[in-house]
């Protein structure tokens, strides 16, 4: 029988560091980035796969993937596809940042088999994008949008609230801009300050000036209000997209999918064991070039916590978890174990129940993390 599973792909390095962000990603050099390329090609080659495994998608992160040349993204690529099988319809993701490829690189990008593409696009407003300090400006964003419409079919855009001196009309704004650009998915995140970035240190001492709490919330109801309008349904917490052009490699995380992760600092799950990769670059290659082994166990996956992720994930999700699907997979009745949470959580208005469907509502999708923690098992 054909087990399908995802795959992942690191590309821990950027043009430049910008200001709010705390992911395993650094500015390179070119020696570091063959390095680097060398080793994720030793580690693809020898990881342990079996012939039944196929893959349904491939997603290539960072980083900024696109930072590398053709040459070493193909490299990358032709050695997954010569350890894994590939299934013909698979999502193919590859992160670009505007202001990193032109026509030219898109073509190559769509020659070597990628058929979806992620921008990191963040706001339209150049004064934000300063402050972001992200390469690229809102002329160059839009360039790069609409270059890539005539080559890709699957476009996805980044976009971010909540920022540094950002208004309502500035979200309204970004918002109707991805829209007229006519994306097929949108991802919305909002600004989290996160340690060991310039932006921490800026709060510190209370110079990053971010919107008050309550203009955060009405920006995100703005977002999730008005874009399900504007064609953009809404299938997770943070993800809107077109009909059909839902993210399948996020939904498969959501949804409890096996994955292998390559790269430093990435992260692995063959539905019982959770590994991660060690996170250092320079690390990462010098063990994979001394024959060594890159990842160790992060988590063994118990019943109880199996049960739990299935339900918080599957609440990101606006389709919600289904009571069968929990049923076939643990062989125990949902409302025996989370029977008191749920209604609990009815009665607050949170979740609501149709059928086998338990979902979040409007407000529990803005709280989510509130209903999330009451699925620790420990706490049944
Ligand atoms: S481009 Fe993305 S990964 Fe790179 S520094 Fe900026 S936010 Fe971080």
């Amino acid at each position: 029988m054909k087990i399908m599973v995802q795959t992942y792909i690191h590309i821990p390095f950027c043009a430049a560091k910008c200001n709010y962000c705390a992911f395993n990603s650094k500015v390179s050099t070119a020696d570091e980035r063959e390095n680097y390329i060398d080793a994720i090609v030793t580690e693809i080659k020898k990881s342990l796969t079996t012939d039944n495994l196929s893959l349904i998608t491939i997603y290539f992160g960072g980083g900024t993937p696109t930072i590398l040349t053709l040459n070493q993204i193909e490299k990358i690529f032709n050695a997954i596809i010569k350890k894994f099988h590939v299934e013909t319809n698979s999502e193919i993701t590859i992160e670009a940042n505007p202001g990193t490829v032109d026509e030219n690189y898109l073509n190559g990008l769509k020659k070597i088999g990628f058929n979806r593409l992620s921008l990191g696009m963040q706001s339209f407003n150049d004064e934000l994008l300063k402050i972001l300090g992200r390469i690229h400006n809102s002329t160059t964003a839009i360039e790069t949008v609409k270059t890539a419409r005539k080559i890709f079919d699957n476009i996805s855009v980044d976009l971010m609230y909540g920022l540094p001196h950002q208004t309502l009309d500035e979200v309204k704004f970004d918002v109707k801009r991805a829209a007229d650009l006519n994306v097929n998915h949108i991802s919305i995140y909002g600004l989290e300050v996160e340690p060991n970035t310039k932006f921490f240190q800026l709060n510190e001492v209370g110079k990053l000036n971010l919107p008050d709490e309550d203009i955060c919330g009405d920006m995100y109801d703005y977002i999730t209000e008005n874009l399900p309008k504007l064609g953009y349904n809404r299938y997770e917490v943070s993800n809107f997209a077109k009909i059909g052009y839902e993210s399948r490699h996020n939904t498969g995380y959501w949804t409890g999918a096996k994955y292998f992760g390559f790269g430093a600092g990435a992260h692995s799950y063959n539905g019982k064991i959770r590994t991660s990769n060690i996170a250092d670059i320079a690390e990462y290659i010098k063990k994979i070039r001394a024959g060594y082994d890159v990842s160790q166990v992060e988590e063994i996956v118990t019943t109880n916590a199996a049960m739990e992720e299935f339900c918080f994930l599957g609440l990101r999700m606006t389709a919600g978890i289904d009571a069968k699907i929990f049923h076939s997979r643990f062989g125990k009745n949902i409302f025996d174990i989370y029977g008191k949470i749920i209604e609990k959580n009815l009665r607050l208005g949170l979740l609501e129940v149709d059928g086998d469907k338990i979902f979040l509502t409007k407000h529990g999708m803005k709280i989510g993390n509130v209903v999330f923690a009451d699925f620790l098992l420990s706490d049944v």
